[in-house]
């Protein structure tokens, strides 16, 4: 096993990574950037090594930089958590050319599977079925519109290389679709350098349902399970949970295996989330492969007890899987809510900035993954999700009863977070009932507004909060030579 091990990120993903290499008895390496002299990675880990300005290009994104970092440190592998350069088949490339083991898949399943278009030809080879549409990018409009019309509105116009939700177009018209063309490829050239895009129909009234998979460097291949992931804004999830309200047992063998041969096919090892949508009529489709941690990793840990970080270690040290389909098992219902710095009421607009105060929930099936403090700055340069909060339960209705009360116990100052709006989603009756669709927050949430705070709260709050300030500043000023006051001589019993 690895006796030290660089973790090439940064917030809470850089501290569930680095959780798991304590637990393993593996010595830690952070790489941080000026904006994170002081952030919780930085501090935590056994070693931590500057690596450049704050922007991701000159610090989280710089392989040079981080390959020296594990050199110079004497790390054997180098985790990548999500984002950054997760995916990013040069630089795992870069680390096996260095003889440092990067904690991932092969470069060339990276390489496959992050091209959307060369991804949906493997896997019609491999015999998965994928979304209806364009096998090839293509830019030109009269060429497009014919792809279109076989495939018939409404079609999606989705960039090639695209992730994170970027570079997609609806498009419900012909009339709509060179406008759209031109401004999915000019969104993923400025984000993914890379402006190809390429036709999909559109499913109208999805779930995201994806499939977790582990595959070992012996040809060993398991799935997880299924995690939902259907509550999206700006088609990024924000609520994860599983099981799906919409999988029987039969569709989860079903999808379960379909993911098994996606990963077959693709001479996948390490492990990986094979994405699908699911339509109306219980049909599923292959979206994409996330080569890579998912940021919702934790509830499938929560319900089968498999630690997907470890797991990754160990196969990356070239360890056979010792778990067989038949031995994953699960129990109970987990929820996930992300907790971005954003204020959901304003376009889910980004909220960095310093938390004045911050106090995390914990309880009886609790999991609160964080990765700031109080006092911590939030950058603005980086994506700014403060924590994943998770919970467990042995019911879907306990789980949504605990979550909701995970998130009033989640309390943050300085910035806006969405606990409340979370917190009204899980309590409403449609997600109550199951009906998750990818639509949910548009059809239900588009005009949400948080309830008028309760000002006489507030202000109690605030002038028993100023009388504390008063009664410490005054006691540490005059000592104990202060002459009492009635006022003051009632304590605590008048706060
Ligand atoms: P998941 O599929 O795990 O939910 P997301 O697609 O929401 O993941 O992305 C996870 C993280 O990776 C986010 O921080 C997102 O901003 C980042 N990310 C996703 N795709 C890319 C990409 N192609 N380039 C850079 N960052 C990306
Ligand atoms: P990304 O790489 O940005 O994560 P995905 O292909 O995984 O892109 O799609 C992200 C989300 O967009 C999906 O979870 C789903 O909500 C929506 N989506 C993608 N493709 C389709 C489609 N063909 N029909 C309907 N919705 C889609
Ligand atoms: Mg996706």
């Amino acid at each position: 096993m690895f006796k030290k091990i660089l973790v090439a990120n940064r917030g809470e993903i850089a501290q569930r990574v680095m959780a798991a290499c304590r637990e393993m008895g593996i010595a830690t390496v952070a790489v941080y950037s000026e904006a994170d002299k002081t952030a919780l990675h930085t501090r935590n880990a056994d070693e931590s090594v500057f690596i450049g300005a704050s922007e991701p290009a000159q610090s989280y994104l710089n392989v040079e930089r981080i390959i020296d970092a594990a050199k110079q440190t004497g790390a054997e592998a180098v985790h990548p958590g999500y984002g950054f350069l997760a995916e990013n088949a040069v630089f795992a490339q870069a680390c096996l050319d260095n003889g440092v083991v990067f904690i991932g898949p092969p470069a060339q399943a990276i390489r496959d599977f992050g091209n959307k278009t060369v991804a949906r030809k493997m896997m019609l080879d491999g015999g998965v079925p994928v979304v209806p549409g364009m096998t090839e990018p293509d830019l030109d409009p009269g060429r497009v519109a014919v792809h279109a019309d076989q495939i018939g509105y409404p079609v999606l116009v989705k960039a090639a290389a695209g992730g994170g939700g970027k570079g997609m177009r609806i498009v419900k018209t012909p009339g709509e679709l060179a406008a759209a063309l031109a401004s999915a490829a000019s969104e993923a050239k400025a984000a993914f350098g890379d402006g190809s895009v390429y036709l999909e129909k559109y499913i109208t009234n999805p779930r995201h349902v994806e499939i977790q998979v582990l595959a070992d460097s012996h040809g060993n291949i398991i799935h997880l399970f299924e995690r939902e992931c259907s509550i999206q804004r700006r088609h990024q999830k924000i609520i994860e949970e599983t099981p799906s309200t919409a999988v029987t047992d039969d569709l989860r063998r079903q999808m379960g295996e379909a993911a098994v041969r996606a990963a077959a096919t693709a001479g996948y090892v390490n492990a990986g989330t094979v994405e699908f949508i699911l339509d109306e009529d219980g049909r599923f489709y292959f979206l994409e492969a996330n080569t890579r941690l998912q940021v919702e990793h934790p509830i499938t840990e929560m319900i089968t007890g498999i630690d997907i970080v470890r797991r990754q270690i160990e196969i990356a040290a070239g360890l056979p899987l010792d778990l067989r389909q038949e031995d994953v098992t699960a129990r109970g219902h987990a929820i996930e809510c992300r907790i971005y710095a954003e204020d959901p009421a304003n376009g889910f607009f980004p909220s960095p900035g310093k938390i004045r105060y911050l106090k995390e929930p914990s309880g009886p099936g609790i999991r609160n993954d964080g990765g700031v403090y109080q006092g911590f700055t939030v950058p603005v340069e980086y994506d700014p999700i403060l924590s994943k909060l998770v919970v467990h339960a042995e019911t879907r209705d306990a789980a949504i009863d605990r979550m909701k009360k995970a998130l009033a116990g989640y309390t943050v100052v300085g910035i806006k977070t969405p606990t409340q709006f979370l917190s009204d989603i899980i309590d409403s009756q449609p997600f109550r009932e199951g009906k998750t669709l990818t639509s949910f927050i548009d059809t239900y949430f588009s005009s949400w507004q948080p309830a008028a705070p309760d000002k006489a709260l507030a202000t109690l709050a605030f002038i028993a909060d100023d009388l504390a300030v008063k009664r410490v500043s005054s006691s540490v000023a005059e000592g104990p030579a202060e002459i009492p006051l009635p006022w003051q001589t009632l304590g605590h019993w008048r706060l």
